[in-house]
């Protein structure tokens, strides 16, 4: 086995910090790493900008996805291929001029997938957080010959799916997202993931800042019990609420995205949120009667629906994301 080469993911949130804490504690040499997704809260931001020098840690290795090429290809794809699926010359020629790479690498992402993610077609994360982090840090030890001890965030209270997560894990540490020849690659690749927070709960993360004398992320003082995207396209009710009433730039943020995201979609509506999730729909409401206006679909509508009690209209889609979070996200430690 070649060298061994410790790598601690690292989000802003409190699980990733007690994770950076720890690796300082254990006194290893390390490698962080932050990915950022161009979603995240400018507070987390300088969170994790700061938290070498308040705590005397390696510096974070900051990695961004890039989508310029693809979304070249894209527009190479849409001028050739929508014409001759029916699409209007004004529909695609918008799509070709806004088919260009912003630098924020989420809304890049959903302008070269022509669709937000979703529940059950999570790609930000792969995209995102775990290949970023593979091509920039974990790559190139494999490259050099070394294996990798993968130091991940994740806690067995959070969720179901974690519960049943053991401390240290044989992986394949190559994303989903790239080719099945990568793949299999990385089953020869000497890789595990190491999860020393596995059985701490929620209070011990805390006061394990307190011993080390480092405050934790704000945002956790302001209402937020997450912290990761703002929003993530799997927010809870109560957390869209919070997030328009504290962070309303953030709501703004995603409604123009949806709009930018909806003008190069073949069928010219793309919401943040799934409008799946709309019981309207899943209570065998026809389709083509559905109004998929964003006014009716968008992030406005649900921070409207998030400040409704009981009484109002539910969409039974953010309670079951909810349960279904964290099965590739924070597994990886990638977000929380
Ligand atoms: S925090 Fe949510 S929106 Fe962001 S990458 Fe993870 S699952 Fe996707």
């Amino acid at each position: 086995m070649g060298r061994l080469n410790h790598v601690v993911s690292v989000s802003g949130g409190k699980d990733s910090t007690a994770l950076y804490l720890r690796a300082l504690e254990r006194g290893l040499p390390f490698t962080a790493v932050f990915a950022d997704t161009g979603n995240e809260h400018e507070w987390t931001y300088d969170f994790v900008r700061e938290l070498p020098s308040r705590t005397g840690g390696p510096e974070i290795t900051w990695v961004k996805a890039d989508f310029s090429e693809r979304l070249a290809k894209k527009r190479e794809y849409v001028a050739k291929v929508w014409p001759t699926e029916g699409v209007s010359a004004v529909k695609v020629e918008r799509a070709v001029s806004l088919l260009h790479p912003t630098g924020n690498p989420f809304l890049d992402l959903c302008l070269w997938k022509t669709r937000f993610p979703s529940s059950k077609t999570r790609f930000c994360t792969d995209e995102l957080k775990i290949a970023p982090m593979f091509d920039a840090v974990q790559k190139p030890i494999f490259e050099r010959g070394g294996a990798l001890i993968s130091w991940q965030g994740v806690r067995s209270e959070e969720s179901l799916a974690r519960s049943g997560l053991p401390r240290l894990q044989r992986i394949n540490p190559v994303p989903f997202s790239l080719p099945a020849s990568m793949r299999r690659l990385g089953e020869s690749w000497t890789a595990y993931a190491y999860r020393p927070l596995i059985d701490w709960k929620t209070q011990e993360v805390f006061a394990y800042h307190r011993r080390h004398g480092v405050a934790w992320n704000p945002l956790y003082d302001n209402g937020m019990g997450r912290v990761g995207c703002m929003p993530c396209i799997m927010c809870r009710k109560d957390e869209m609420r919070s997030i328009a009433d504290r962070f309303p730039e953030h709501v703004d943020k995603i409604e123009e995205w949806e709009a930018l995201v909806s003008a190069v979609s073949k069928r010219g509506n793309s919401t943040f949120f799934s409008v799946t999730d709309d019981p309207a729909l899943s209570n065998g409401w026809d389709k083509d009667d559905y109004d998929w206006s964003l006014s009716r679909t968008g992030i406005r509508a649900r921070v409207e629906w998030s400040k409704t009690s009981r009484g109002g209209l539910q969409y039974d889609g953010l309670a079951l994301m909810q349960a279904d979070f964290n099965t590739t996200c924070n597994q990886w430690g990638a977000c929380e």
